[in-house]
């Protein structure tokens, strides 16, 4: 290998790349062989967890220092208030998101509340109404079939990532972004950087469990089929971003409104902080595709301060009881550059040599942690349908 394959996205690698002796030891293949996750979101946790449990010596590298990705609890608000940045609905047929969530241990509350008035425009002008027209309102922005049902764990979403991680321990490796893929045959070699430099660990089996917009920057030699790289390099992500107005108290309460609303720009208005302790309040906006693209365009004052007129409407008392705000684009995440998939393709999840492909938009239910889940179930069977015809 020359040096110019170790150079990726402008880091001159000054250093050769150097298998640990760490990472050298646990080369000794476990039961079921050893298989080395990129990515530590959910679908990349529930197959490392799952095989795990079967005995594979599983390597999670998770370029970031927290595992969730999408599934981000934001919690730096006053009064021990928080937050869910990504994920924070839990649809009632979602089982395995369910089927986690409970494994766990972890309680669920209802997402949206059956007391007081929630709030719409009706011709530019605001109206207090009841759940089935706000229901029927927000179907513009997406379709709220059984929300009635809707839930979200207690203490923030990314406690369930973090369950996972915590089952994991030391095999989830933080901080660790992979850089470039080399599959063989039979087995995989990957390098990632820690703390500046290169390192190369080898595996019999490879999960990538990272947004096509993530596999694209990295180098993979030999290349994937063509079709794969076709649909990497295709690959597109729809914006979202979330504002979030931190306030000194729940003042919405005084007038019987729940803090529930839907406004302009097709944007979802949330009080996230319904059902938390506290006295805090977070309102929460939320906006998708060219709304959340123009609103990543402003500086995050502007963000703010946007936000904030346009909850005046609802929300006349807000900036007496303004604390802060603070903004998520997720189409700026340098980890996934979107908000979800836009688009899937049968020839992205069909494996190549020995690497296998999860992630929500690798799913039936893109968007959702039901799909990432359900990906990264799916890799497992594969590995171990894989495993044993190796086997045979
Ligand atoms: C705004 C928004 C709202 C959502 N709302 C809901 C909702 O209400 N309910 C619901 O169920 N779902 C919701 N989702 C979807 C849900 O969050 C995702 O489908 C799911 O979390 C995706 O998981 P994943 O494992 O596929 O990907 P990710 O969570 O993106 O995980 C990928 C991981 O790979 C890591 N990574 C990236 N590049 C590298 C690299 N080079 N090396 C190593 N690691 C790397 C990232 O840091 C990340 O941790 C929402 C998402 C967003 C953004």
């Amino acid at each position: 290998m020359n040096r110019r394959q170790f150079i990726y996205s402008g880091l001159v690698a000054a250093s050769t790349a150097v298998v640990s002796p760490r990472f050298a030891s646990a080369q000794v293949s476990s039961g079921g062989g050893r298989v080395i996750v990129i990515g530590g979101g959910l679908a990349g946790l529930v197959a490392a967890y799952e095989l795990n449990k079967l005995r594979y010596d599983v390597t999670v590298l998770e370029a970031q220092e927290r595992p969730g990705g999408r599934v981000l609890t934001v919690r730096d608000f006053g009064d021990g208030v928080y937050a869910d940045a990504g994920a924070a609905r839990i649809p009632s047929d979602h089982d395995l998101t369910l089927k986690y969530v409970n494994e766990f241990g972890l309680p669920l509350i209802p997402f949206y509340p059956t007391q007081g008035k929630f709030m719409r425009l009706a011709n530019g002008m605001v109206e207090q109404t009841d759940w089935d027209k706000f229901r029927d309102a927000t179907r513009f922005a997406m379709g709220l079939g059984d929300a009635d049902h809707w839930q979200k764990i207690k203490g923030g979403n990314d406690l369930l990532p973090k369950a996972f991680a915590g089952r994991l321990k030391e095999k989830v490796r933080y901080g660790t972004p992979v850089v470039k893929i080399e599959p063989t045959q039979n087995r995989v070699t990957v390098t990632f950087r820690e703390r500046d430099k290169l390192q190369a660990l080898d595996g019999d089996f490879l999960v990538s469990a990272v947004p096509f917009t993530m596999l694209a920057k990295m180098e993979i030699s030999p290349a994937f089929s063509a079709a794969k790289m076709e649909a990497i390099r295709t690959a597109g992500m729809t914006s979202a971003s979330r504002v979030f107005i931190e306030t000194k108290r729940r003042f919405w309460l005084d007038r019987g409104v729940n803090g529930f609303a839907f406004g302009d720009d097709f944007a979802e208005i949330w009080n996230s902080t319904f059902g938390e302790p506290g006295t805090h309040g977070i309102v929460q906006t939320y906006v998708r595709g060219g709304y959340s693209a123009a609103l990543g365009q402003l500086s995050e004052t502007d963000r703010v301060a946007t936000t904030v007129a346009k909850l005046k409407k609802f929300f006349p008392e807000i900036d007496a009881n303004l604390v802060k705000g603070r903004s998520k684009c997720w189409s700026e995440d340098p980890w996934v550059l979107g908000a979800w998939a836009n688009n899937g393709s049968s020839a992205g999840q069909r494996r190549e040599a020995n690497v296998f492909f999860a992630g929500e938009h690798l799913s039936n239910h893109g968007s959702w942690m039901q799909g990432a889940l359900e990906s990264g179930l799916r890799v497992v069977n594969e590995i171990k349908t894989a495993r044993q015809a190796a086997a045979a």
